[in-house]
């Protein structure tokens, strides 16, 4: 068993990040497994390695180390690439040349538009481009590269929350600068890694659906997952940095310790009172009979 965490080093570690650590921590180390750090740090404009040390260090201060040294994504690049080979020579991948743009456009003409534009699937504008067209589009943009999914219906088994089926659109796995996408990366990396089981915050659930597909094209075996609820702001949204008070380093500054802050996260969950000193050592013994995540405290208030 072998569990891990994977924050894109963009920023101080906030408490839902924290949170979804600490869940990955206990899941991986109850069943004596080992626990790793992976920094999505593909997109050069906004990640920095100084901000992973400084994540690590929040990591330390909670009571959490890395078992083995953390792998930077920007280290293994070749590995998406082969990857990416791989599904070229299934023929499970087509050039996509819409801009962000084209595809708001071409969803919002669909009226029937589930999710709204934003969360709105790939309508599949470029699936069907003659090579003669893909030429003349080239001239334009440089394509990305999408999974042809076929409008494959995925049921993620979710050991947290049950089952869950999405139709999967055709994604992207690599961007048109050349950065292989999330999506793909995540599998390979996963599974170079050794990971078994992946806890996570809930809203990538719908994006289990697309990297099982991914694994599955790849031969790369199946993960366990279990998802956990973000930490939410007193609207019920998520976290931003306009919500003030939410890291390590701006929380001490109103006289909270990192130790404090273990104990929200650990109350949260329901693994402590909400005055109770805790440690890791302690939330070990106590998470195999912790609450349901229908029954964690997911609301964050800064402390005043
Ligand atoms: N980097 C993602 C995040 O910070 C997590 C990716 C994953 O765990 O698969 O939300």
């Amino acid at each position: 068993m072998t569990g891990r965490f994977a924050p894109s080093p963009t920023g101080d570690l906030h408490v839902g990040n924290l949170r979804t650590a600490v869940a990955s921590w206990l899941d991986a180390r109850t069943a004596a497994g080992e626990w790793l750090v992976r920094f999505e740090d593909l997109d050069a404009a906004v990640a920095r390695r100084e901000t992973g040390v400084d994540q690590l260090r929040a990591l330390a201060a909670l009571g959490m180390e890395p078992d083995a040294p953390p792998l930077w994504q920007s280290d293994v690049v070749e590995r998406y690439d082969e990857a990416i080979d791989r599904l070229v020579e299934q023929d499970a991948l087509y050039q996509c040349f819409c801009s962000r743009r084209e595809i708001r456009a071409a969803v919002a003409a669909a009226a029937q538009a589930p999710n709204g534009p934003a969360g709105a699937p790939y309508p599949g504008t470029c699936s069907e481009l003659t090579s003669a067209e893909r030429s003349r589009r080239a001239e334009d943009r440089p394509p990305a590269l999408r999974f042809r999914s076929h409008g494959a219906e995925v049921t993620v088994v979710d050991h947290n929350s049950g089952h869950h089926s999405f139709v999967v659109d055709d994604f992207v796995v690599r961007r048109n600068d050349g950065v292989a996408a999330y999506n793909l990366v995540v599998v390979v990396d996963d599974s170079a890694q050794g990971v078994t089981s992946i806890v996570r915050a809930d809203d990538l659930l719908s994006s289990a659906a697309r990297q099982m597909l991914v694994a599955d094209a790849l031969a790369l075996g199946e993960f366990r997952y279990a998802h956990v609820p973000l930490v939410v702001n007193s609207d019920g949204e998520r976290l931003t940095k306009r919500d003030g008070a939410m890291t390590l380093p701006q929380v001490a500054e109103r006289g909270w310790s990192a130790d404090r802050v273990l104990t929200w996260l650990a109350a949260s969950m329901g693994l402590a009172d909400a005055d109770e000193p805790v440690d890791m050592a302690t939330l070990l013994e106590r998470w195999p009979d912790r609450p349901s995540v229908t029954e964690w405290h997911n609301t964050w208030l800064p402390p005043s």
